[in-house]
């Protein structure tokens, strides 16, 4: 309402409260839907035929509020880039509210880049065209790769125009507006605890409500523990530091989160993904995948791959260093848990501890699935991820060709790298013998199972994607859509939804990317 402070859109510190109520607010003119997720419109109980309303693009932009909506933006803070930054959202999501569909299942819905709200700061709270595409596409695309992540059901252009300065060189484009809805279990982040630690003895009280409103909607079965369920473990530092989970529901919780957040890390490090932001407003309670900004996906192996230019030339969150930045966001959230007097220190510390432990395991896990063996061998995936850097081996393709190995130990000398051929290129006579060197070795590891060839290749095909969501395969569909074309994305949609199988017809989208592509993600993310 007018006047009314709750709904006013001045940037302003937030005290004493998890959020704001706030409307969407972004000017539209001749909305229109420019792709939706049909197995997001499920999880909705929305039916299909719903998207061909007239008014759908009206709704989803915010310009018309949907039924039932509570409007409101979160109130969160966090570390950027190692730095406490204070109160930094959401300055451009919306909540709408939460569907509880016919199965029981809680969905936040969120326009992305609808407006204003009071924790705007200095920017508009719009989101372009470019930066929703790849928001909408790589939600999906993560999906269904397996790997947890906050979904999108449907991106509309505004209509309007919104001017970023994409290559931070002074001269400011107008780029298409548009806006995401956004669905997950819920968008609390651990910025969303930290923030109100950070400003002490007054609001410190709500680390403890937000923790009872997460636990109770998001991890039921952590409320009312009893001593059967056995969480009780020891730190190995002798009988006094036995940690018992059952006896504390928020150290039973930090357990979790780390755990979560733990594999989802393994995930991303086995698919290749590099998130690009890993800020503490960036990571999600519930261990999703959250916020598509600089993401990318490896095509050659490059473990100081960095996709956002802004973390150069520290490269604080390349691809290689995920694993220990999930842990660094994992601390902070134990000190704000702490802080709150919710968890003590040895259950602060042995939630970090089970942070290396489920990294450590799933990760082994998942490279000795893509590599088809019975059991971890650190060796022979240390020398492979060795040989892939060294020859700029693109990591989806190299794996994907890599069932085609027969475990046969007889196999000439000379025929040994002709089912990789398509993935070792231009690569000379001693790094040929490295990597004959390396083949004999995983033939012979292989050799030593009953699994037959057939049957592995099935089992490694079934982790090993055929078709990632590379970023020239991203941008072209953006290429396309800001001339007015929206089929590409589409398409590419359809593409990533099966990212396991063989699609004929489709190989183009698995080819490694065109010389064109080859220069850094740009820009504003914004
Ligand atoms: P990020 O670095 O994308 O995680 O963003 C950090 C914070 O800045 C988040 O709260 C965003 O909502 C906010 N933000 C990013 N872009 C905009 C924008 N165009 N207008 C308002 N807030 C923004
Ligand atoms: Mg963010
Ligand atoms: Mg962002």
């Amino acid at each position: 309402l007018p006047g009314d402070p709750r709904t006013d859109l001045i940037p302003r510190q937030v005290f004493h409260s998890c959020y704001s109520k706030v409307s969407p607010s972004a000017e539209v003119e001749n909305p229109q839907l420019v792709a939706w997720s049909d197995s997001v419109a499920e999880l909705l109980d929305l039916d299909p035929k719903e998207f061909e309303r007239p008014d759908f693009a009206q709704k989803f932009s915010g310009a018309s509020a949907l039924d039932g909506a509570m409007p409101y933006a979160q109130c969160y803070g966090g570390h950027q880039f190692g730095t406490w930054a204070g109160q930094l959202g959401d300055g451009r999501a919306i909540t709408l509210g939460e569907i509880l569909n016919s199965r029981s299942q809680r969905w936040e819905l969120q326009l992305k880049g609808a407006g204003r709200t009071p924790y705007s700061r200095f920017a508009d709270g719009l989101a372009v065209l470019r930066s929703s595409i790849r928001e909408f596409l790589c939600s999906e695309a993560m999906h269904s790769l397996g790997i947890p992540t906050t979904r999108a059901l449907c991106i509309v252009t505004t209509g309007k125009y919104v001017s970023r300065d994409m290559f931070y060189d002074g001269n400011p484009k107008d780029e298409p507006g548009a806006i995401v809805c956004r669905v997950a279990g819920s968008f609390l982040r651990f910025g969303s605890y930290q923030i109100h630690a950070s400003r002490g003895e007054e609001d410190i009280g709500l680390v403890r409500t937000l923790a009872d409103f997460a636990i109770r909607y998001h991890f039921p079965h952590l409320e009312n523990l009893s001593k059967s369920d056995s969480l009780s473990f020891s730190t190995g530092e002798g009988d006094d530091s036995v940690v018992d989970l059952t006896s504390n529901k928020y150290a039973a919780w930090a357990v979790e989160v780390a755990e979560r957040t733990a594999s989802l890390v393994s995930q991303w490090q086995g698919v290749g993904f590099t998130h690009g932001v890993l800020n503490t407003d960036n990571m999600s309670v519930l261990g999703l995948t959250i916020d598509y900004g600089p993401f990318g996906f490896l095509d050659a192996f490059d473990p100081s791959y960095t996709p956002n230019t802004t973390d150069l030339p520290g490269r604080r969150y390349c691809f290689a260093n995920q694993p220990d930045i999930g842990l660094w966001n994992i601390a902070q959230f134990v000190t704000t848990l702490s802080a709150a007097e919710l968890i003590n220190d040895k259950e602060a510390n042995y939630a970090m501890e089970r942070y290396g432990t489920k990294f450590m395991d799933d990760y082994q896990s998942i490279m000795t699935r893509k590599l088809g063996l019975q059991k971890y061998n650190k060796q022979l995936i240390g020398e492979l991820l060795k040989n892939m850097a060294v020859d700029k081996v693109d990591y989806t393709n190299f794996f994907r060709l890599l069932s085609n190995i027969k475990a046969d130990p007889n196999t000439p000398e000379e025929e040994l790298l002709l089912p990789l051929k398509a993935v070792l290129l231009d690569i000379g006579k001693e790094r040929k013998d490295a990597w004959t060197s390396w083949l004999k070795s995983y033939i012979l590891e292989l050799s030593t199972s009953t699994i037959p060839d057939g049957k592995r290749k099935n089992l490694m095909d079934a982790v090993n994607p055929k078709y990632i969501l590379r970023n020239y395969l991203c941008q072209s569909a953006i290429d396309a859509a800001e001339q007015g074309d929206f089929d590409e994305i589409r398409r590419l949609l359809k593409v990533m939804e099966r990212p396991y199988d063989e699609q004929p017809g489709m190989e183009k989208y698995a080819r490694l990317p065109p010389a064109w592509a080859y220069r850094p993600v740009t820009g504003s993310f914004a």
